[in-house]
């Protein structure tokens, strides 16, 4: 009890953090603008599941509605989707781990700005936000949210320039870190991607109606054709004259997060030309490569695991079973806001399938391990399901390094590679054996022959490398406190 209680008020204090997970959509000139945008959001769940929101436009107004939960408990009634009335519409699915929950943190935000109102949802986390908006502060700007996003509303506002298209690239070259934003004014719908391309952004078309989306998947449950994806750098906007694509950053090499690919999207999603479940289905096969073991059986922790272990298997020629059986109706256990609730997210969402797990020799495989949380008990489950040998094998790196773009982890203390050896964190799992992907095998999976090329980066992979593509300007000195200053609730 007491190291729960303890467990529970480190997480708090390192939860504290502004983590934001995000999906986000968008679509221009249709009569059922929400209703799609709803179905968007539906499919981008899985990037955020405690808020969503949605803004519509009908030509003179600005509808707005903001829930916590999931889509399709809040954006399914038509009483809700009918008051959002318009043919252009944006959404936002949203994760965070400050309280906060609060409903003056989803999105998408809207200001009433001096060219008319603004609505914006974004997706990433911003690397000087804090630094940022100290500064606005002092110079009298009010702030209704701790969102970071907030601060791009106000650079907005207080930009110089005329046209709001101009505005929003005056901000966003004030900005570091990651975004991809969908915005909404009374013209335009527009969408942006930051230098480096960070996090994903498609350009559909639904029967000559544009569309963005944070993933592919978004377009094909409306049956949106996938047209493109919004390069780095680049803004796309989107009014009655048709698309225009706008770069005024100097051109960067693109560096998309590899975490997209290894755990964040969803797998039927093609990412920059890739279908996310061909990579882990190749992460899998690699590390079979690389670390085979001899074994009766290969098994996912589900659902995330299942594509590489599908690799792994037929790579290894080892059978493929699924030896864990999810419960469908829990969450994904990582988003759950306290390491209690985490540890029995794990208990109430996977149970051993005996008939494949006893008298065997099992190889798990994960995507990932951050804490080790999900390990220790998979690991265990499988023993007293009567495995005769576990052997865990992970289909990335190990996660050495917090991100601070976009995807939630904990700060780098509670990374469990960042503070065990190898030896350690197969102890601390209770595997006979374990082993990760390596690096170079990772980029060789993703069809780089040489590996990981240091002089042409090909993705961010900070998460195992500590290769932070960009300055992380809120965290130079008293890193954590600063960041924790601005981004925790005020009372
Ligand atoms: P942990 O239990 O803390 O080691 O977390 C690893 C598990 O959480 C794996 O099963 C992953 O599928 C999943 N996971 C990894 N990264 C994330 C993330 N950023 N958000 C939610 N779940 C994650």
């Amino acid at each position: 009890m007491t190291s729960l209680i303890q467990s529970l008020h480190s997480d708090r204090q390192g939860g504290d953090k502004l983590h934001e997970e995000c999906g986000i959509f968008g679509v221009y000139n249709h009569p059922d603008a929400a209703a799609l945008t709803a179905l968007g959001l539906h499919a981008l769940q899985h990037r955020g599941q405690e808020a969503a929101g949605i803004v519509s436009f009908d030509g003179e107004k600005f509808q707005s509605e903001r829930r916590l939960g999931l889509v399709s408990d809040n954006f399914t009634k038509a009483s809700v989707i009918d008051r959002l009335e318009g043919t252009s519409a944006i959404g936002h699915v949203r994760y965070s781990t400050t309280g906060e929950t609060a409903l003056r943190n989803v999105q998408p935000l809207f200001a009433d700005l001096a060219g008319g109102g603004f609505a914006c949802a974004h997706n990433g986390n911003l690397t000087n936000a804090l630094t940022l908006r100290n500064e606005l502060v002092q110079q009298g700007a009010i702030f209704q949210s701790t969102s970071d996003t907030e601060t791009i509303l106000q650079l907005v506002a207080r930009s110089k320039r005329g046209r709001t298209i101009d505005r929003l690239i005056d901000a966003l070259f004030q900005i570091q870190g990651a975004y991809s934003l969908v915005v909404l004014t009374n013209k335009k719908m527009i969408g942006a991607r930051d230098p480096l391309g960070i996090r994903p952004l498609v350009l559909g078309d639904l029967d000559g109606s544009p569309v963005l989306a944070s993933e592919t998947c978004a377009l094909d449950i409306i049956g949106a054709q996938f047209v493109r994806d919004v390069e780095n750098g680049e803004i796309i906007v989107i009014n009655e004259g048709g698309i225009e694509s706008i770069k005024p950053f100097p051109q960067m090499k693109p560096r998309p997060c590899i975490f997209e690919y290894i755990y964040f999207s969803r797998p039927d999603s093609i990412l920059l030309g890739k279908s996310v479940y061909n990579c882990r289905k190749s992460f899998g096969a690699t590390l079979a490569k690389e670390s085979y073991v001899e074994a009766d059986v290969v098994t996912p922790v589900p659902d995330s695991g299942v594509p590489a272990a599908i690799g792994f298997a037929e790579h290894a020629n080892i059978p493929f079973e699924m030896g864990i059986i999810r419960n469908h109706y829990v969450g994904r256990t990582f988003i759950e806001p306290t390491q209690l609730g985490r540890q029995l997210g794990v208990k109430r969402k996977h149970n051993p399938n005996k008939a494949h797990v006893t008298g065997k020799r099992v190889v798990l495989i994960d995507d990932s391990i951050v804490r080790g949380t999900t390990s220790v008990k998979i690991v265990q489950m499988m023993r007293e399901a009567g495995a005769t040998e576990v052997h865990m094998r992970i289909a990335c790196p190990p996660i050495t390094h917090p991100d601070f773009y976009g995807i939630d982890t904990p700060t780098q203390d509670q990374l469990l590679a960042a503070t065990h050896t190898m030896e350690e964190m197969k102890e601390y799992i209770g595997a006979d054996s374990l082993a990760f992907l390596s690096i170079d095998g990772m980029y060789r999976a993703m069809g780089y022959e040489e590996g990981r090329n240091n002089d042409l980066p090909q993705y961010t992979d900070h998460c195992f490398t500590g290769d932070y593509p960009t300055s992380l300007t809120d965290r130079e000195g008293d890193e954590d406190f600063r960041q924790l200053s601005l981004l925790q609730e005020q009372g």
